[in-house]
């Protein structure tokens, strides 16, 4: 018997429908001599800003930038605690960690891996500025209660969207509820670039044009230096790129609803599958199932020739660099970690392939 093997996600497939409008792009900017804040930065930046429904979009060099320059907008005062969840990639707690704030962790509704809106006022003390969500794997948070406590203690709201793109929670995109949404494009986003790029985006100008300075080396005026700044600035290239993927965003997410569609009607009840909700639209950055026998399941998968990854196999409370940063104990988010299996749901994998992932997973 002869089976090819199913990646798990193949970058060069995934961009090849793309291929020639990137070439097309790559040798308009080549020849035009600008690569750095230059047009296609800012059209882009248009583009994603009316994509997402906020004013303002500003294109920064990766998405923990984008996290890192948001916190670093506000100037919170020091021994600042900010409200972040403990299932989560470790970026967003290096953001916080990285501005000299404490991270204060709360844990994840089991159901939708996302933090638990309830558990959240518990948390904040007389030091708590604001709340760092992540709309992880691709699912909004459930936003309506996390605004009541945000408003309620007035703390700022700074949304993680790079899972996020284009899904919504009651018909609203993420990245437009909080005062910024950080967005990574990093290739294996559903928008991805074709190196490291990020954005954040915004409705307030203010904050809007702190940042633009922030990226810039903290400088509005070419050389003045308002602000002590960065060097984290979206580049021409690949602004061109995200422009061209950009009008395919919403195709791309639409495929990966499809793919999600088979996998949730078809796997066996074992197997415990995302929960799909009428008032959010999920674009499955990552198609995740829960089993108790994970590590074997990966194995058995591998052995027939179908590849899948861990999202992630270390709790951040667990990581080595989090000693002495991350205090108590987390077991919604360890057993997460130590159950989740992310399936193979990529724009370029086709349907028979899902039900070849299937129909092997229902005879485990
Ligand atoms: C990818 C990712 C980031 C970091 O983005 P980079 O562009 O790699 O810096 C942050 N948070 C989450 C949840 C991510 O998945």
């Amino acid at each position: 018997m002869r089976t090819t093997m199913i990646d798990y996600e193949n970058l060069g497939n995934l961009n090849a429908p793309f291929f020639e409008e990137y070439k097309s792009s790559f040798s308009r900017t080549l020849e035009s001599g600008w690569y750095i804040l230059g047009e296609n930065v800012k059209k882009f930046e248009i583009d994603y800003a009316q994509y997402c429904g906020t004013n303002y979009c500003i294109g920064l060099a990766s998405g923990l930038d984008a996290l890192h320059l948001a916190i670093r907008c506000f100037d919170f005062p020091s021994g600042t605690e900010i409200i972040v969840p403990s299932n989560t990639y470790i970026a967003t707690i290096l953001s916080i960690v990285q501005n000299g704030f404490k991270p204060v962790l709360v844990e994840p509704d089991i159901k939708t891996y996302n933090i638990n809106p309830t558990k959240i006022e518990e948390k904040i003390t007389p030091n708590t500025r604001a709340i760092m969500l992540v709309h992880l794997y691709g699912k909004c948070c459930d936003m309506e209660p996390i605004l009541f406590v945000a408003k309620k203690y007035g703390l700022k709201v700074i949304e993680d969207c790079a899972q996020s793109h284009g899904s919504k929670y009651k018909g609203q995109i993420s990245g437009s509820f909080g005062d910024f949404g950080a967005h990574s494009f990093y290739p294996t986003k559903n928008l991805g670039a074709l190196g490291d790029a990020g954005a954040a985006t915004t409705n307030d100008i203010l904050l809007a044009e702190k940042l633009k300075a922030l990226r810039n080396y903290g400088s509005k005026v070419r050389y003045v230096n308002e602000y002590v700044g960065y060097n984290s600035r979206l580049d021409e290239m690949q602004a061109g790129f995200l422009s061209i993927k950009l009008a395919s965003l919403n195709a791309i997410n639409e495929h990966k609803r499809k793919l999600a569609k088979l996998y949730l009607d078809n796997l066996n009840v074992e197997f415990i599958k995302p929960v799909v909700d009428k008032d959010y639209y999920d674009v499955y950055h990552i198609f995740n199932i829960r089993h108790a026998k994970r590590d074997q399941l990966k194995e058995y998968l591998l052995l027939h020739g179908i590849k899948t990854e861990i999202h992630y196999p270390i709790a951040p409370n667990k990581q080595k660099a989090m000693q002495g940063i991350i205090t108590g104990n987390y077991p919604v988010s360890e057993e997460i970690h130590n159950t989740t299996l992310s399936l193979p749901i990529s724009f370029c994998h086709t349907d028979e392939e899902i039900y070849r992932v299937i129909e092997t997973l229902n005879k485990f």
